[in-house]
């Protein structure tokens, strides 16, 4: 019944999709690991880039890593980039290019969970399984009522069962489907469209005046605060870069020569660093710009940025960091906060 009343909203209220076209695995792969960090009205250009430069698995695993890269900039969470072309070079040597069919072995793909296994397997090939993502979990625990907290292990395993117990298995790709977009455009988080909801009558939050608090959460994460200070050094159209090659955010991007400090200072008190020293030694530089604080919020940090501009002699940098040209930068995949500088720079000298 409740199954019924999900689908059957979905079939009048479903927005069009450029993968809900499709049976592809390997679209609808990409697709999900897209949408795990990004509005849907976002995702759809980065999707269709996607698809027009890597039609098929083979073509994503014969690409460098660096065009993979470069064209997920902008959507964050570049791991997933990483693991999306890794896995494709998997899929292309060991099933030959061709999605495998089985939960089983779409589950042991690399970067691909318990979640996106699910998606994969009921929207490409109808197996029974119930793809629990955020959506999934505010709806059942809004209608029936469940204060289980949804980031803890056991909370997990329940709305898992539940939503297994819940799902039509006549029908699990479109009802996983469903049930995601009824939490996207129905069940929202904040002030859900309950007068016009067809689950009122039977939903329990709703007539125990819980929706507010559910779903539950147990833990906030701290989100930590860190300090970056990017010398944008440059001489006429060039300028340096390095690849961060650390296990830390935005691995394998291309940035500019980074100072980072446990707290923030001025420039006076960073050109008296160690790591300043160690860079510039005693050359007499003059400093073009320092920008204000730009605060780049990732998920669980804050970047408090600040930009200083230096014109120099950057070939006597050339042994530590790497030189590129202006003209050059659609070859480099970079981080957002960078990317926004360069178009500032782009848009001043223009
Ligand atoms: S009545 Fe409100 S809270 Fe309950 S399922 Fe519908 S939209 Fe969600």
């Amino acid at each position: 019944m409740l199954t019924n009343q999900i689908i059957s909203w979905y079939l009048q209220n479903k927005r069009d999709l450029p993968w809900r076209e499709t049976k592809d695995p390997y679209k609808i792969w990409i697709s999900e690991i897209m949408l795990q960090q990004t509005r849907v009205a976002t995702a759809i250009d980065y999707f269709n880039r996607f698809m027009h430069q890597f039609p098929t698995i083979s073509d994503l695993a014969k690409a460098k890593e660096q065009e993979v890269l470069k064209l997920w900039q902008g959507l964050g969470y570049y791991s997933r980039a990483r693991n999306l072309h890794e896995t494709a070079k998997t899929i292309h040597t060991k099933y030959k290019g061709i999605f495998p069919k089985s939960h089983k072995d779409i589950l042991a793909l690399k970067g691909i969970g318990t979640y996106t296994a699910a998606a994969i397997a009921s929207f490409a090939f109808n197996l029974p399984y119930a793809a629990v993502d955020g959506n999934v979990y505010r709806v059942l625990s809004r209608l029936y009522g469940i204060e289980k907290a949804i980031d803890s292990a056991e909370g997990k395993k329940y709305f898992q069962k539940l939503a297994n117990e819940t799902m039509n298995n006549a029908r699990p790709e479109i009802y996983n489907q469903a049930i995601i977009e009824f939490g996207a455009l129905q069940c929202i988080p904040r002030n859900p469209k309950c007068e016009i909801c067809p689950l009122l009558s039977t939903c329990y939050a709703y007539s125990n005046k819980l929706v507010e608090q559910l779903p539950v959460k147990s833990k906030q994460i701290k989100t930590k605060n860190r300090y970056f200070y990017y010398l944008f050094l440059s001489c006429k159209s060039r300028f340096l870069v390095e690849k961060r090659e650390i296990k830390d955010i935005w691995k394998n991007l291309y940035q500019y020569p980074l100072i980072e400090y446990d707290k923030a200072i001025s420039t006076d008190k960073l050109i008296q660093t160690i790591e300043w020293k160690k860079l510039f030694g005693n050359q007499n530089l003059i400093i073009r710009r320092v920008s204000g604080e730009v605060i780049h919020k990732l998920s669980h940090q804050n970047l408090h940025t600040v930009f200083i501009h230096i014109e120099m002699n950057i070939d006597s940098l050339k042994n530590k960091y790497q030189i590129i040209d202006f003209s050059e930068i659609s070859d480099y995949p970079f981080p957002k906060l960078i990317e926004d500088h360069l178009n500032n720079i782009i848009l001043n000298n223009t």
